[in-house]
Formats: C-alpha cells, structure tokens, sequence
C-alpha cells in the first residue's frame, strides 16, 4: 500500500507556494531574467544585506544649475499622464504625499541623461505587507522604475524591494531607513540610445546611491519595467518624463531636483560612433 506522505508533502508545498504567492514574497512561475541565473521577482533570489545608512539630513541644497521639480512650494512642474493638473497632497511641512487614485505624475518638462535627486518618506505608522507598505516608485521616461517601498524590515521580493530597479536587479545592499525618517536617493540616468530602424543602439545605465550609499553602480538596465515578466526595449525619445508613481500608498516626497547631464544625447550617439560598437 502506498505511503500517504507524498501527498501531505506535495499539499503543504502547494499551501507554501499559495501563501508566498498571496504575500508577494516571490515567484516562481515568472520568466527567466537574460544574463542571470534569476526569475523576475524570484522567490528564490536572496535579498542583499542590510547597511545602516545613518540618521537622515537636512535637506540637500540644489546646485544653481539644477532644475527644481519640487520645493514645496507647487505642483506645477508637474502634471497628470493626461496632461491633467497634478492632484497630490502639498503638507504644510513642505512635503508632497501620494493621494491614492490621483494616478501618477509626471514631470512637464523632459529630460535625457541625467542626474536626480529626491527625497522621501514612508507613513511612520506602517500600513501592509511586502509591495503593499508604501510602494511608489521614480520612473525615468515614465517607463524605468527605481522601486519606492519600505524594506525596513518588510519582506518582499529581492527585485521589488527599495532601490531596486524593479523586476531585474535588487540593490546590493539594503540601506533602508525606518519608516517616516526620510530617504534619498541620488539617481544618475543614462537614457537608452536607439538606431533609425528601432533597434537599441546602448542600453540604459543608472547608478543609484540610496541614503549616501551606491546600491547601483552604472548597472545595465534590461528594459522598461514590467510587473511578472521580463522587461523590454522600444523605441522612444531622446527626451522623457521623470514620473513618480501612485501605487495607492500615502509616501511623502520632497526637495526633488534634477542635473541635466552635460554631453547628453548628441555626445552620446557621436561617442557610440565612434567607438563603432
Ligand atoms: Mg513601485
């Protein structure tokens, strides 16, 4: 007679499975990653260790030839994807907060390579689970998402996590703050190159450095963010939209600036000539 015991152990697997599916820890039916030896949002994948960044700061001033998105002050460097009037929350203490079904905004003006800072916040009382406890997200050309979440202590998956470049690389290491202490991040984008027929020319690059810590050094970015699949090129405009994401959680930004990096798109395209490659 058979031993009931492969069926209790493939029931509990299967609850295991199930539980970390509704939790959003993991995945283990996504598409493989090109390159890695990881799924998207791989529930297998490891998260990177934990780096005490220090106390947050005052605010970072702007330098005199940055482009203030965010002061305090208005919204009106910013704007709905409709072109509809942004509709967040300004707080009397100068910060913005998400206004969940607002959507997301996006910036009027666009940008190529560049360098951006933002700062933000998660609610100090936490609210949710994993990619549900203060998810937004800053996205370079609407499309290419540095994930916004608080990953003190919350368990999500690796890719999805704060910092990550969302579905394809989490940060090297965790240099979360406490939920409701402020956080920085200082983002230098390198937009994707495109040839005349549509084909990807050079990918994008990004170095990100969370809190004063580099979790992202020029790292190769797959493609625009997908949720559950592998992220993919098209073609766009040397020039985009910084957005910030409304994922339905009440995360607080401020003091948001942004460097248009010298040698932008035409020095780039000429380089890559001239390297041939
Ligand atoms: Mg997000």
């Amino acid at each position: 007679m058979q031993s009931p015991r492969p069926v209790v152990v493939t029931l509990f697997l299967a609850f295991a499975y199930n539980t970390a599916m509704a939790q959003g820890v993991g995945y283990s039916d996504t598409p493989q990653l090109p390159g890695q030896k990881w799924k998207v949002h791989d529930i297998e994948r490891p998260n990177p260790p934990v780096v005490d960044p220090g106390p947050a700061g005052e605010p970072a001033p702007a330098p005199s030839d940055a482009t203030v998105l965010f002061d305090g002050s208005t919204l009106d460097a910013w704007q709905t994807a409709d072109g509809g009037s942004a509709g967040w929350t300004i707080l009397p203490d100068g910060a913005m907060e998400v206004k969940a079904g607002a959507g997301d905004i996006l910036t009027k003006e666009h940008f190529g390579d560049c360098q951006l800072h933002v700062e933000w916040a998660a609610p100090a009382e936490p609210v949710g689970e994993s990619q549900h406890r203060a998810n937004s997200g800053v996205f370079f050309f609407g499309r290419y998402e540095i994930q916004v979440l608080d990953s003190f202590e919350n368990q999500t998956y690796a890719d999805g996590q704060a910092a990550s470049l969302y579905g394809q690389y989490p940060p090297d290491v965790n240099a979360s703050r406490k939920p409701g202490e402020w956080q920085t991040f200082d983002i230098i984008f390198e937009a994707p190159r495109f040839a005349q027929d549509g084909t990807l020319a050079r990918p994008a690059y990004v170095t990100v450095i969370h809190n004063g810590v580099v979790v992202h050094n020029h790292r190769e970015l797959v493609g625009a963010t997908q949720h559950r699949n592998v992220a993919t090129y098209a073609p766009h405009e040397p020039e985009g939209p910084i957005k910030l994401q409304d994922h339905g959680n009440p995360v607080r930004f401020r003091n948001i600036w942004v460097r248009p990096l010298a040698g932008g798109s035409d020095a780039g395209e000429h380089a890559h000539g001239a390297h041939g490659s």
